[in-house]
């Protein structure tokens, strides 16, 4: 499977579909090397919509998300960064377990059932790949996807 600004432009504007009610912003810094990996398209995809539907279900009014990725010595990484409420410190070693959500200090009553990141992380990791976060509470989170170039 090619991932190119093709693959990018075809999974924002089906995400950009699936939230036209709510004022969200995509920032696309999309490099434009075309990269050959090795990859399951359905749960690939499906794994990054989860973290963009994240950052709108985790964000506040108005909504911005960058999408940037790079291509560097047999390495490609993909980051995507939101505005939203961020992540308490504490909660983020837990982040990627099964059904763990962050509920302390009534943060969101937003439902779920903390398997998203769950499964992200499986699919990200079946493809060889790692997957971190970086967050700020009241700022903002960042997740980065690293996989190898095959
Ligand atoms: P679902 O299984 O429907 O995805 P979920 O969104 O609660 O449910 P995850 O996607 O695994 O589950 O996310 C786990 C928890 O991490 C969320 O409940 C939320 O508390 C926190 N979280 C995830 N992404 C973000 C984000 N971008 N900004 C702030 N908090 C987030
Ligand atoms: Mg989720």
């Amino acid at each position: 499977q090619i991932i190119d600004n093709e693959y990018f432009k075809h999974l924002i504007e089906d995400f950009k579909l699936s939230v036209q009610q709510q004022d969200v912003t995509i920032i696309n810094k999309v490099c434009s090397a075309e990269v050959l990996l090795r990859i399951d398209k359905f749960h690939f995809t499906t794994a990054l919509l989860n973290i963009l539907e994240n950052a709108v279900k985790y964000g506040t009014e108005s909504i911005q998300i960058t999408i940037e990725t790079k291509h560097t010595n047999g390495e490609y990484s993909i980051v995507i960064k939101d505005n939203g409420i961020g992540i308490p410190e504490k909660n983020l070693p837990l982040i990627f377990d099964k059904f763990y959500r962050v509920t302390d200090g009534n943060l969101h009553n937003v439902k779920g059932l903390g398997l998203g990141l769950y499964y992200t992380k499986q699919i990200i990791n079946a493809h060889n790949g790692t997957i971190t976060i970086e967050s700020q509470l009241h700022k903002g989170t960042t997740f980065t996807i690293k996989t190898p170039i095959n």
